[in-house]
């Protein structure tokens, strides 16, 4: 039995009084079977995972002659034999409007801009600018990282070329950012350089999306259900061409350490350690490690040097819950003192009541905890912070 469904949601959100966004989704038609038995046909049609997209479009893309044929086309073109080859689909479910703000000066704002003004639900955002007389900031024609459901591609509209060719080459490219493949030498659609890429992805570009088609674009961990021991097959050898990025390195080595396999996640942050000698969290996931098989020695002198690092405050609440590991409780209330001063972290003021309960601050423990129940109401750790101002309350 088939159904359809079709719904029309219509929102107008007022930014800063200037910045108006139509979200349209027209005619979401979804065909199901419903109490079909389960499906035997053959080419694995069921195992499709189908990614829905919202087009993001600024007024000068709009100006573009048939621009929303132009989106489409190029977005079918840069995505039709990723089902085939990589159990991935990809259809444009929606629509949205979004000027570039005049605050955004590089391609990071902009994409950001853009996902804060377009919440991109459980799909990905095409964002589409169109070509202007002072063309976007940097001559790139796109942008996208890991993990982070949005792609930014700017048309440029020179005379005479294929505009949809041309949209279609960055929009894959960008979206083999996405699923995780970092730039790959040679001829494939992943080459840094446009006027060098070709339109394959190449084995282990196909490899990559194969592992990553399960990304989860909501979490802090976008490789929480992907298939790892594929991926860390495909990242070392790429990382042994010299082709790896520290940063990928370092998400999938979080994404092991989240699993409680350190014994694998160890060696993905030596290699991002390696690529990038500056690399806070890096160091911080070795640590972690280190602690894992009691070897505080090396643990120890990890935290040093970070000790001495620019940190971010959630590198300054890992820092501080690591020398609380280390039992260094006055490093660790000088660290997490510095981090909640600038990010109200709910972990850094919980690990700053352990710390000054230790240092037998009282007042300030109980102040700490305090804050923490304020910040994060429903902390997994209220009950023990509850627990903590209960004992200092008895003192
Ligand atoms: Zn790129």
């Amino acid at each position: 039995m088939l159904r359809s469904f079709s719904r029309i949601v219509n929102l107008v959100i007022t930014e800063n009084g200037r910045t108006m966004i139509y979200l349209w989704t027209i005619g979401v038609l979804a065909t199901l079977s419903a109490a079909a038995p389960a499906r035997a046909s053959a080419g694995g049609a069921a195992d499709v995972r189908r990614i829905p997209v919202t087009l993001v479009t600024d007024s000068f893309f709009r100006q573009m002659p048939n621009w929303r044929g132009l989106a489409e086309g190029a977005l079918t073109r840069a995505t039709e034999d990723l089902e085939k080859d990589a159990g991935l689909r990809f259809t444009v479910e929606g629509e949205a409007t979004w000027e570039v703000p005049d605050s955004a000066g590089s391609m990071d704002a902009m994409l950001r801009s853009a996902m804060t003004a377009v919440p991109p639900g459980p799909g990905i955002l095409a964002i589409l600018i169109g070509p202007r007389e002072d063309n976007v900031p940097g001559a790139e024609l796109g942008y996208a990282f890991l993990g982070k459901p949005a792609l930014l591609v700017v048309a440029f509209n020179a005379d005479g070329h294929d505009e949809k060719k041309e949209l279609a080459l960055v929009m894959r490219h960008e979206l083999g950012h996405v699923f995780g493949i970092p730039h790959l030498q040679g001829r494939s659609v992943m080459n840094p350089i446009p006027d060098s890429r070709a339109w394959d992805f190449g084995e282990l570009g196909l490899d990559v999306l194969r592992a990553n088609r399960h990304m989860d674009f909501t979490s802090e961990n976008p490789f929480s259900a992907c298939d790892l021991g594929m991926l860390r097959d495909v990242y070392v050898l790429l990382d042994q061409r010299g082709e790896m990025e520290a940063t990928l390195l370092l998400d999938l080595a979080r994404a092991f350490e989240l699993r409680g396999d350190l014994s694998s996640s160890e060696p993905l942050y030596e290699a991002a350690l390696h690529r990038d000698r500056w690399s806070a969290s890096a160091r911080i996931g070795i640590a972690h490690c280190a602690m894992a098989t009691q070897d505080t020695t090396k643990a120890r002198v990890l935290a040093h040097a970070l000790a001495s690092m620019d940190l971010s405050p959630r590198q300054q609440s890992a820092l501080g819950e690591l020398w609380i590991r280390l039992h260094d409780f006055a490093a660790a209330e000088s660290t997490l003192t510095r981090a909640v001063a600038k990010e109200p972290i709910p972990e850094a003021w919980f690990n700053l009541g352990l710390a000054r309960s230790e240092l037998r601050d009282r007042a300030g423990a109980a102040a700490a905890f305090r804050r923490y129940i304020e910040v994060d109401p429903e902390g997994a750790r209220r009950e023990d912070a509850e627990r903590h101002l209960e004992a200092a309350a008895s003192h």
